[in-house]
């Protein structure tokens, strides 16, 4: 903020908080210069919304006490950081094998963001969903087209056996636990290898669920109940 800039901003504040304004002359200067001092490094505004003049007005509505320069520090100190947080550091229009030069121009991309001279640039991020074109070829509620899954099928044995017994209007194994080898809903049946414990790697999944999991599943349709 320039010397201009702050002894506007002082006045400003003098007017809206009478406590804040200096009756006597080498106390205003004084007081002045200790402002320009705390304020060099904080501009009057900002990308993002940043208003010094807005921070004072902000103190004085919301505080009992006098505003000091560091009430505009501290919060331009968070808009700065979250300025800093969403800036992602854009390709420079540099030659990447001028290495330093490189480094110097996003180094002068942050400071200019850092000092709020500059808005940041940040990535542009997917908002929409996926293109309509590829959302009119996925069926409702599948993340993969029909034909997509039906190649995968003989790689997830164990999802195409789900599907194939949900189509088929048979019972899901999968949606109950196993009293047998005490996978649980959801996770395909296992079988021990020879090595010891009950932890994931001393066991292989097996392919197709045990036959008291099916059972148990058909039981549970039968009766209405719902999946654990
Ligand atoms: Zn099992």
């Amino acid at each position: 903020m320039s010397p201009e800039e702050t002894a506007a901003l002082l006045a400003y504040a003098g007017r809206l908080d009478p406590r804040a304004a200096q009756l006597d002359p080498a106390e205003t200067s004084a007081q002045l210069a200790n402002w320009c001092e705390v304020l060099r490094d904080v501009p009057a505004t900002a990308p993002g919304g940043w208003d010094a003049a807005a921070a004072v007005r902000r103190h004085v509505a919301t505080s009992p006490y006098p505003v000091l320069p560091v009430d505009i520090t501290r919060p331009w100190a968070a808009h700065r950081r979250e300025l800093l947080a969403r800036h992602t550091d854009p390709r420079p229009d540099v030659d990447p094998d001028d290495v330093a030069g490189y480094q110097d121009a996003i180094r002068a991309q942050r400071h200019a963001v850092a000092t709020g001279q500059a808005a940041p640039s940040s990535a542009r991020q997917l908002t929409g969903g996926p293109h309509p074109a590829v959302a009119a070829r996925i069926p409702p509620g599948r993340a993969l087209p029909a034909s997509a899954a039906a190649a995968l099928a003989p790689y997830r044995p164990a999802r195409a056996a789900r599907e194939a017994a949900a189509a088929g209007g048979r019972a899901d194994a999968l949606s109950v636990p196993c009293g047998w080898c005490r996978a649980p809903a959801g996770e395909q049946c296992r079988r021990r290898t020879n090595a010891a414990g009950d932890r994931p790697g001393t066991w292989t999944r097996r392919r197709t669920p045990h036959p008291s999991r099916i059972d148990d599943a058909a039981t549970r349709t039968a009766r209405g109940e719902h999946a654990a």
